[in-house]
């Protein structure tokens, strides 16, 4: 097996720095870049022995190494990210950024609460010098949305949240998206989709996607009507099997890296034929198992 290095290195002014994403599209390639590489990483560390190196360069001034002397760095992200809090899922590693680089906010089922939006305006409205994207990050296996589907699959269980009000902050703005979820597999698989062992699945693999894609649509929305930024927002699923971050499209079997966030009903349309049809969802469906 290789061992794998990943390097925070700031050092001497001739050390490498790298320039900040000048418009959002850069800032998209970037971060599929720095995603498609940290996955990369590790595909082949175990066919033979030696070591893989990753190595980030950061800037000594985003650590407060001025080199007139210790100062305090001014915060210049290029990306705001909203991620789940999932410990698999740290948010600078897997898209191989280091201090400085990226205003996250983490909260279970990634979702828009009200703390949520407001670190977001901040970030828009203080630190839109340097920020250019909004990023919603959704992640394969995640608890928060398959405790939505398992609440949307038995309503019963529903009764155990009743007084439980922090939790069902975070549940119930998810059952709207499981909602809709399984009224597209049922209108793609047939009304006896729902008694297919592999139904739960294949409706919490959706409900991530069309949770994020939601997410970013909100947050599009919300931040077009400033006018003092152009802010975007796209949004991703992260894959704990693979380490990509994947969004299911129509013609591209694969639909890696980050997708712009939906503009309207025909995008969410477009969007849910892409999720039923993806392999990744429609296998759930196919196996008997
Ligand atoms: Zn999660």
């Amino acid at each position: 097996m290789k061992t794998v290095d990943i390097i925070y290195r700031y050092g001497a002014g001739d050390a490498p720095k790298r320039r900040p994403p000048s418009d959002s599209n850069a800032a998209v390639r970037r971060l599929n870049a720095g995603n498609r590489d940290f996955a990369a990483l590790l595909d082949h560390v175990n066919d033979t022995s030696g070591v893989i190196e990753q190595i980030i360069p950061v800037d000594p001034r985003d650590l407060g190494l001025e080199p007139s002397g210790a100062g305090i760095p001014k915060q210049r992200p290029f990306a705001a990210v909203l991620g789940c809090s999932d410990a698999r899922v740290p948010i600078e590693l897997i898209f191989n950024e280091g201090p400085n680089d990226l205003f996250v906010i983490r909260v279970a089922g990634n979702g828009l609460g009200a703390e949520v939006l407001g670190s977001l305006k901040y970030a828009v409205e203080h630190l839109g010098g340097t920020l250019k994207l909004i990023v919603v990050l959704g992640h394969s296996g995640c608890g928060a949305l398959t405790t939505a589907v398992d609440m949307f699959l038995n309503p019963g269980d529903y009764l155990t949240l009743a007084t439980k009000h922090s939790l069902r902050d975070i549940l119930d703005r998810s059952l709207l998206v499981v909602q809709a979820s399984a009224n597209k597999l049922l209108s793609t698989f047939g009304s006896d989709v729902s008694r297919h062992p592999g139904y739960r699945q294949a409706l919490i693999e959706a409900s991530i996607v069309t949770n994020a894609a939601l997410a970013a649509h909100s947050l599009q929305q919300e931040f077009s009507t400033n006018e003092r930024t152009t802010i975007r927002a796209v949004y991703g699923v992260y894959l704990l099997e693979t380490r990509e971050v994947w969004v299911p499209r129509l013609g591209d079997s694969k639909g890696i890296g980050l997708a712009p966030a939906p503009s309207g009903r025909d995008d969410f349309v477009e969007l849910g034929n892409a999720v039923v049809q993806s392999s990744r969802i429609a296998s759930h469906l196919k196996s008997k198992d």
